[in-house]
């Protein structure tokens, strides 16, 4: 009899590619994923990156339990890895692994697990796919290709959670590509923790932009999107690359989390306002339609209106695409947590409504450059819910709706770009 699994996703790029795998290694033991049916094994994917985040996480569990009852209830994560006990004080869960034997969990589904040991999050090991999943469910898969981080910002719980950097071998990643490619996908989404270390601990060492040349040389994937890359590791080398090359997507997002040095510096983040800026500008002009998209994290401990209005300022003037606005949120096991000057919750929320807001005019601003434009767009398998139409993104990652019949998923077809509405939705017309 097939056991019949539901897998929860929260958090990054990096969860999603792991929930990938997760199913891909099911359905090869002969598993199928519940749908409609009842669910036999629910595995729940968390994260811990803001309190928002673990509190979003445990939701998801009690949602799990209350809709599958009978259901054998997995959680796995980096909250599963950092708050193992405050998993445990929910009732009917019935396994907590940690991110080591998380891609062992198909192999664990059929014995007895209960709670696996969690510590020592710093020495994992590149736990990965082990089984590439044949049938992919996104129109761009997300494929891991770097876990762990070692730069230790004060903010941050994930070095804590995921452990030290470490890299997927060049020729691995580069099968990998080739096996999305031949299983008739246009796009994989290149992620990792900390992207813009890949390699440095392989030997020999490598690095992205190695890498990069290598898999454009090695596979014929039409389109390879990085994920978020820090601002330090953007080197010039990756950007010529992108902009000389027809297949790397145009569109970076990069965290700059504060404008303002002093904040930068309490945060341990290694660059200034100023290399920010001049790294926006030199994207900027050789590549003057890419989308750029930045990572902000409003209300550090000590950030002063001053301080706020230096990241405020800076955003507005530099060609940035698109926003993603966090609340600061202290966790507990990082320096951060103890920081004095803490700002207060209902400023740290008008600060982000600012800065949403600020996001939303500058996407539109963006979209409206296109307006009249011939563009390519990769058509997605799901239609937008909205409105019923087709959705497909552009290389500089522009969502684009087209009223087009099912044929057109998953090809890659030219569009005009024809309005912007009010809510910064873009319409195309397919020629
Ligand atoms: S670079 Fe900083 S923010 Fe990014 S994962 Fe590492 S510690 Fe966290």
């Amino acid at each position: 009899m097939s056991i019949y699994y539901t897998i929860t996703t929260l958090g990054c790029k990096v969860n999603q590619s792991e929930s990938e795998s997760l199913a891909a290694s099911l359905k090869s033991r002969g598993m199928s994923e519940a749908g409609s049916a009842t669910a036999d094994v629910c595995i729940i994917n968390t994260c811990t990156v803001t309190q928002k985040a673990s509190m979003q996480s445990r939701q998801a569990i009690r949602r799990s339990i209350r809709l599958n009852p009978q259901a054998r209830i997995i959680v796995t994560g980096c909250y599963a890895q950092m708050q193992p006990e405050q998993i445990r004080r929910i009732d009917k869960v019935d396994d907590i692994i940690g991110h080591r034997a998380k891609m062992r969990i198909p192999d664990l589904i059929k014995t007895e697990v209960a709670n696996e040991d969690t510590s020592a999050a710093l020495e994992l090991p590149f736990c990965n796919i082990e089984a590439l999943p044949a049938d992919f469910s996104r129109t761009r898969p997300v494929l891991k290709i770097q876990d762990g981080c070692n730069t230790f910002c004060t903010y941050c719980i994930v070095p804590y959670a995921r452990g030290r950097s470490r890299s997927m071998p060049v020729k691995d990643v580069s099968d990998a590509v080739n096996a999305v490619h031949s299983s008739g996908k246009r796009e994989i989404v290149l992620a990792g923790i900390h992207l813009g270390c890949y390699g440095q601990e392989l030997t020999p060492s490598t690095s992205l932009v190695e890498l990069l040349n290598y898999v454009l040389s090695d596979t014929s994937i039409e389109r390879i999107r990085l994920s978020s890359i820090e601002p330090a590791e953007l080197t010039s080398d990756i950007i010529t690359l992108a902009s000389e090359s027809e297949r790397l997507c145009s569109h970076f997002h990069i965290p700059l989390q504060s404008g303002d040095d002093s904040i930068l510096e309490r945060m341990h983040r290694p660059y200034t306002r100023s290399m920010f800026s001049s790294l926006i500008r030199q994207i900027h002009a050789v590549m003057p339609d890419a989308a750029i998209g930045a990572d902000i994290l409003a209300g550090f401990p000590g950030e002063t209106e001053a301080a706020f209005e230096n990241t405020f300022t800076l955003v507005e003037e530099l060609p940035i695409s698109y926003l993603h606005v966090f609340p600061f949120s202290a966790r507990k096991g990082t320096p951060a947590y103890t920081f004095p000057d803490k700002v207060a919750d209902n400023v740290i929320k008008a600060r982000c409504r600012r800065l949403r807001e600020l996001g939303k005019r500058k996407k539109n601003e963006f979209y409206q450059k296109f307006i009249h434009q011939k563009i390519e767009i990769l058509v997605e398998s799901q239609r937008d819910r909205r409105t019923g139409l087709l959705k497909g993104f552009t290389s500089n990652y522009i969502p684009v709706l087209v009223q087009a019949g099912d044929e057109l998923k998953n090809k890659l077809v030219m569009v005009r770009i024809e309005r912007v509405d009010a809510d910064g939705i873009v319409f195309g017309r397919i020629l």
